[in-house]
């Protein structure tokens, strides 16, 4: 079990990469289409943006573990798998404050996800919400 002490670190820890990930997200409109005669200018802000948007996915994905984390820390389920309902590992806990799963768990997703079973950790996340 996590003490108390632990379980404000990771609070403090959370909400502060809360916080930071709103920021960035919240600057998508900064994203706009820009438009240039120069064909090779438009390529490369094509490139460009689709760079933006694809790291934007992943901040937007990382923001909703770190919301469910938080959430997960006000109903006391914090370190505690979704899945198998085991506890996380303090060392796993530390690296990743925002990890749903344990880390067999997560293996499995992870191997799911590569075969391109996308939706497995969607599902899992998404029901515990
Ligand atoms: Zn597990």
């Amino acid at each position: 079990m996590l003490t108390k002490i632990e379980l404000t670190k990771f609070k403090k820890i959370l909400e502060q990469k809360r916080d930071e990930l709103e920021r960035v997200v919240s600057n998508r409109d900064a994203i706009t289409i820009e438009k240039s005669a120069d064909a090779l200018d438009e390529v490369q802000h094509a490139a460009e943006r689709e760079l933006a948007i694809r790291n934007l996915d992943r901040e937007s994905n990382l923001l909703r573990s770190v919301r469910l984390a938080l959430r997960r820390l006000d109903d006391n389920s914090f370190g505690t798998c979704l899945h198998c309902e085991e506890e996380i590992s303090p060392k796993r806990l530390n690296a990743v404050p925002w990890a749903a799963f344990c880390i067999q768990c997560q293996e499995q997703a992870d191997r799911h996800r590569e075969d391109g079973e996308d939706e497995l950790l969607e599902d899992m996340l998404s029901n515990a919400a």
